[in-house]
């Protein structure tokens, strides 16, 4: 058979396997195989997004960060009106005026707030003005109720106007055109009082994240119920998460508990991913026979399971649940581990989420009253109370002991001693950096 004849072999056609969807890679660790908890913080935070903005009204966006500049459309106020109930007059009328000789002028009638008239106020009258009604023109100034006899046909006036006394200038406070917001301001209860002053009743704002809360655990039992026997103890954790998460100003919905069981936490998870753009679960992430949050996970995305070098909160999970990517961070199950966690990772991602500034905690220093000691080779963050002395000076000292499962001597602190991998002590009397917990920014 010629060989131009045959049938020539057809190029194998390699066909690419579509490539799994993966994270992106992680931060590097060190020789144990840890990452820092700054490296794993923006890891999380390069993967998650500031949600879209829309029009909410704003009463809805307080605690919201705005996303447009708003300018006023009006002055403030919209026209010159009086500071005072009185009389409205020309002040040269009133010269030389007192208590032994008054001077009397015609009332010409009654201007009460909302009324308007373009009539200007005759020369030797006054005419009665309520406060915040419009000032007439020809009028300069405005004398109050205090310093007349009342009189309704004539008044009597006892002591000399000054020009543009207790009158308030049109635009005095805001004139059209003025910036009253800037876009990636948060809206703060006086901010919304301006906005609705100046006839704005909606704005651009981030939404409030969704978060869904869910703590994992078959020893744990609602509070509210009996404990069936010695080993169970009550979910915290939840409720915590839950609390400091509204605390941020994010939409929580604390699903609860779920046992150590996969099929469960699975079911759970999927259910809530609808109505998520946050996901936060505690529980099952350590190295335990029952840590099923680990490793169940893997099957409903794309998930990190790593130890990151800090004390407490070593073990830490994050995934991209689901069809739609849905964010989630599995911290670890001690209430103590849950919440410094929190602080450290989920705050900074709900704050993202919200386009709110700062993403961190600030850090400040303050005194140690006494030695502290932490375990060097991992970030330690002890609970601490600070206390502030009348020239500013802050003093800190560490309230409970190490233990990460130990929540009154948390629930007593106001602040978190930050002591970076380095440290192994802080003398009494030295500098130490600390969060402070209950400041609002
Ligand atoms: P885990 O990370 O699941 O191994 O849990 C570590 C420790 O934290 C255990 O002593 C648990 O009983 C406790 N714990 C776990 N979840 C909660 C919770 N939701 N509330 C209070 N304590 C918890
Ligand atoms: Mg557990």
């Amino acid at each position: 058979m010629p060989l131009f004849g045959r049938k020539k072999k057809e190029p194998e056609v390699v066909v690419a396997e579509p490539e799994a969807p993966q994270l992106p890679p992680p931060p590097p660790t060190d020789e144990r195989g840890w990452r820092s908890m700054e490296d794993h913080r923006d890891y999380l935070l390069d993967q998650v997004h500031q949600l879209p903005a829309f029009g909410q009204q704003i009463l809805d966006a307080l605690d919201l960060s705005i996303c447009e500049d708003i300018e006023s459309d009006v002055d403030l106020p919209g026209f010159d009106n009086s500071a005072m109930d009185g009389y409205a007059v020309h002040f040269g009328d009133t010269l030389g005026a007192t208590e032994d000789a008054p001077v009397t002028l015609a009332v010409m009638g009654e201007i009460a707030a909302g009324d308007w008239s373009e009539e200007p106020l005759p020369p030797g009258t006054a005419i009665k003005i309520m406060t915040g009604a419009p000032i007439p023109p020809g009028a300069d100034a405005v004398v109050p109720y205090e310093a007349t006899d009342r009189g309704t046909e004539d008044v009597l006036v006892f002591a000399a106007a000054r020009e543009g006394q207790h009158i308030r200038r049109r635009g005095e406070d805001v004139s059209a055109g003025d910036v009253m917001m800037r876009s990636g301001a948060r809206v703060g209860a006086r901010d919304v009082g301006l906005l609705a002053a100046i006839g704005v009743d909606k704005v651009m704002v981030r939404p409030r994240p969704r978060v869904v809360v869910l703590a994992t655990g078959s020893e744990l039992v609602e509070p509210g119920l009996a404990l069936s026997n010695p080993a169970q103890l009550y979910d915290s954790n939840s409720y915590l998460l839950a609390a400091a998460a509204r605390a941020e100003g994010a939409q929580v919905f604390r699903v609860g508990l779920v046992g150590d069981d996969a099929e469960a936490i699975k079911q759970a998870i999927s259910d809530q991913l609808v109505r998520a753009d946050l996901i936060i679960t505690t529980g099952g992430v350590s190295q335990g026979d029952y840590d099923v949050v680990k490793a169940v996970m893997p099957e409903l995305g794309l998930t990190d399971f790593c130890e990151v070098a800090m004390q407490p909160g070593k073990p830490q999970g994050f995934g991209l649940i689901g069809e739609d990517r849905v964010p989630m961070i599995m911290l670890p199950g001690n209430p103590v581990s849950a919440y410094i966690s929190f602080e450290a990772f989920v705050r900074p991602v709900i704050r993202k989420m919200m386009g709110v500034e700062p993403l961190f905690r600030p850090q400040v220093r303050a005194i140690a009253t006494h030695l502290l000691r932490s375990v060097p080779g991992k970030k330690q963050f002890a609970r601490g109370l600070v206390t502030t002395d009348p020239a500013g000076r802050r003093s800190v000292t560490a309230v409970g002991g190490h233990g990460s499962h130990l929540v009154s001597s948390m629930a007593r602190a106001n602040a978190l001693i930050v002591m970076d991998p380095d440290v192994d002590h802080v003398p009494a009397g030295s500098h130490v950096p600390v969060w402070m917990l209950d400041e609002v920014s």
